[in-house]
């Protein structure tokens, strides 16, 4: 709840936003004295933006939205907050780009922070390349990124470089902050781990408004309780994060199968083999891998599945009218001038070791910046999709996405379980389904993210939307009944972009033997639990 002072100041930014001769005799001192009023907005279009996401499920209404021009604005927002100032501590939530799928990054009668003002207040240096060894002190090609930054913008700014950092999402149109908050994972992941793997230091303003520089060496606790930590501790304002010389093409590969263990064994030897050499001295690992299910849930070209020939579209039609669901692995190698003659062979060798339907491959010949904005690309061809000075916005469909972690000894039973006897059984339209193994040792445990304890973990994603014949009731309980399977069945799966309503399921489905640091973590650096209440972990009423 908002102390007192705070309403009559949001009060009376409604009716003077955006004319400086507001005037602040409601304001506390300390607020009076950084000017923070005038970044502070009530009327309807912040409001709006704020209280949505791209779940579009979920509407909290929170009292005001910070607009700031620097981080000093948001540390001094937090201490106010903090502060014996303020009555009573109220929320703040930082907001990306909002493309949680649950009001994760709202505050109800509290502040969201609208990150993406801050880069415009950046003076273009939003994204700092260091790529000569001599100056980079830890002899590291590296950029220093503002957490507000999307990660297109990253690639863009690296890529003139000539480098590019080396894990990625699939999406690009996401913020460095909101990712590293969760994990940030794609076809990458197996080989060099999720984005929070790929970060060298950061700057985060805690729970308590302190500006603290944070990596492996420095403010340990800080660096390892904020990534993967659900915004909790504290808001994100630079990563530095790995960059790799950036390949030049991409040759991006499906081949289909109808057996899901030939799939499952093929996806786990590739992730397995990852920059070994065979005997004809090819390199034969991967850069990228990841699965997705093919079904006749909706037009074949939906979203990624525009990716196969209009020609062919009938018969992977007739194959999966035939056996139901088809397996669709996908993969990638990265090329340049310098293996521009051998990473067909290599792609050769790679397809005598993998057991696909024969004759069922496909390939594309990208640059390795279409290759990741692929998803982007083909979603403005065909979802309703406009640019706006407030960002991206979606289609007004609701997106009730489960994603889910899942430990390799039970993957198979998942398939029986979960995709033919649920998914493909009740035939509503699901959208997208993906499914790819990741390599445990490439994740740090003492990060906050939580994963299966196995050494190879799935990654389960429905994409679902509601919309075409399936409504949000139809898709929460078909996400009931996945996840009921899962726990009938003792598998004990992780939510991955995790949504809980209690601290007890928070502290039992979820952590498990995380819980007692997560919440040491937050009484150390988010005492007064100010952040991120859209999260529900500490502040579920
Ligand atoms: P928001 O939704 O704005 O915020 C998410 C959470 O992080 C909130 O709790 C918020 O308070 C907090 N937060 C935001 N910024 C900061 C900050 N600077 N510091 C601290 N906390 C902060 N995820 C993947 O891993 N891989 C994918 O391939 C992928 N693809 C996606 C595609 C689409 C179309 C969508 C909608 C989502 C996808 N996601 C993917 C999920 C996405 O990574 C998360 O939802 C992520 O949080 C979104 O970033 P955002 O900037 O929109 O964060």
């Amino acid at each position: 709840i908002l102390p007192l002072v705070f309403i009559h100041l949001t009060h009376l930014m409604s009716s003077t936003f955006g004319k400086p001769k507001a005037s602040t005799t409601f304001l506390p001192p300390k607020l009076q004295n950084l000017h923070l009023a005038y970044r502070l907005r009530d009327d309807p279009s912040a409001i709006k933006l704020a209280s949505s996401d791209y779940g579009n499920i979920v509407k909290e209404i929170p009292a005001a939205v910070l607009y700031p021009t620097s981080i000093n604005d948001i540390a001094s927002l937090i201490k106010f907050a903090d502060s014996n100032n303020a009555s009573a501590p109220f929320n703040i939530a930082a907001r990306g780009q909002g493309h949680s799928v649950h009001g994760q990054a709202m505050a109800r009668n509290g502040v969201v922070v609208n990150m993406n003002s801050l880069k415009n207040n950046r003076n273009g240096n939003g994204v700092k390349v260091v790529s000569s060894a001599a100056v980079s002190s830890m002899g590291r090609w590296y950029a220093d990124v503002g957490g507000e930054q999307l990660w297109v913008d990253v690639l863009n700014a690296t890529l003139e470089h000539g480098l590019a950092p080396v894990s990625w999402t699939d999406y690009l149109y996401l913020t460095v902050g909101g990712t590293l908050s969760n994990a940030g994972i794609s076809g990458q992941t197996f080989r060099y781990g999720p984005q929070i793997s790929n970060v060298y230091e950061m700057d985060v303003i805690t729970g308590k408004g302190d500006f603290v520089t944070c990596s492996p060496k420095k403010n340990t606790d800080v660096f390892y309780a904020v990534l993967g930590g659900l915004g909790q501790f504290g808001i994100i304002v630079r990563a530095r994060i790995a960059l790799q010389s950036a390949p030049k093409r991409v040759k991006w590969v499906r081949m289909l199968y109808n057996d899901f263990s030939a799939f499952a064994r093929d996806q786990e030897h590739l992730i397995s083999i990852s920059g070994r050499v065979d005997e004809q001295k090819y390199m034969i690992a991967v850069d990228y891998l990841e699965g997705l299910l093919l079904m006749n849930h909706g037009p074949l070209d939906h979203w990624r599945t525009s990716f196969f020939p209009s020609k062919d579209h009938f018969r992977i039609s007739s194959l999966i009218t035939k056996y139901g669901i088809i397996y669709c692995l996908e993969i990638a190698k990265y090329y340049d001038d310098s293996t521009l003659n051998s990473v067909d062979e290599e792609l050769q060798v790679l397809f005598q070791m993998l057991s696909f339907i024969p004759g069922y491959t496909f390939e594309k010949d990208f640059s390795y910046a279409d290759f990741l904005t692929r998803v982007a690309q083909i979603e403005d061809q065909q979802i309703r999709v406009h640019e706006s000075s407030q960002g991206r916005q979606w289609d007004d469909n609701l997106h009730p996405w489960l994603n889910l972690f899942l430990p390799k000894s039970h993957i198979s039973d998942f398939n029986s379980g979960v995709f033919k006897d649920i998914v493909l059984k009740r035939n509503i339209t699901t959208g997208l389904v993906l499914v790819y193994p990741m390599n445990r040792n490439k994740w740090d445990d003492r990060m906050s993210a939580v994963t299966p304890d196995e050494d190879v973990f799935y990654t389960v994603g429905f994409l679902h939307s509601s919309g075409f014949d399936s409504s949000l009731e139809m898709l929460d309980v078909q996400n009931k009944d996945i996840l009921q399977f899962c726990y009938n069945a003792s598998i004990k799966v992780k939510k991955y972009l995790p949504n809980y309503k209690t601290k007890e399921e928070w502290k039992n489905l979820h952590f498990g033997m995380k819980w007692e640091t997560f919440q040491e973590r937050k009484a150390q650096f988010d005492p007064k639990m100010i952040l991120s209440p859209g999260q529900r972990i500490f502040n579920n009423n």
